[in-house]
């Protein structure tokens, strides 16, 4: 019998190694599982763990401190909802609770406050497209 070592792929970072077990080994290490097992659930259920606290209409009597849940916001859940909130919170600071550092964590959890229009040309001058989330504007950076 020919007992030629089998070269497996990770299917996370890629990488040949030997299976250590006997059945089936997608992944080369633990850490590489868990790694891909975690990028999956993220992938495919952003779009149900948008969080909907977030969409809470302010209410001056009661803090909503709470309602904005940084580390439940991805970047793929960065939608129109998640936008007009932070917008709100922005311009109309006296009824809301949250504050700025609260907010800027919210940017920091979305990549920022800019974020690229990839479907608008850049400016002759070599500015690129940018939508604002604060302002909700176009901006040329
Ligand atoms: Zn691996």
């Amino acid at each position: 019998m020919n007992q030629e070592t089998k070269y497996y792929t990770c299917k996370y970072c890629f990488e040949a190694f030997i299976p250590k077990r006997r059945r089936v080994q997608k992944y080369c290490r633990n850490t590489c599982r868990n790694k891909a097992h975690h990028a999956r659930k993220t992938a495919t259920t952003s779009q149900e763990t948008l969080p909907t606290k977030i969409e809470n209409k302010p209410d001056s009597t009661k803090p909503t401190k709470e309602t904005i849940n940084a580390a439940g916001v991805t970047n793929a859940a960065l939608g129109t909802a998640l936008a007009n909130t932070l917008g709100k919170a922005f311009t109309k600071e006296e009824n809301k609770p949250a504050t700025k550092k609260d907010l800027l964590e919210i940017l920091k959890a979305i990549n920022g406050r800019y974020h690229l229009i990839k479907n608008l040309a850049p400016l002759s001058d070599g500015r690129k497209p940018y939508y604002d989330i604060v302002k909700q504007e176009l901006v040329y950076l």
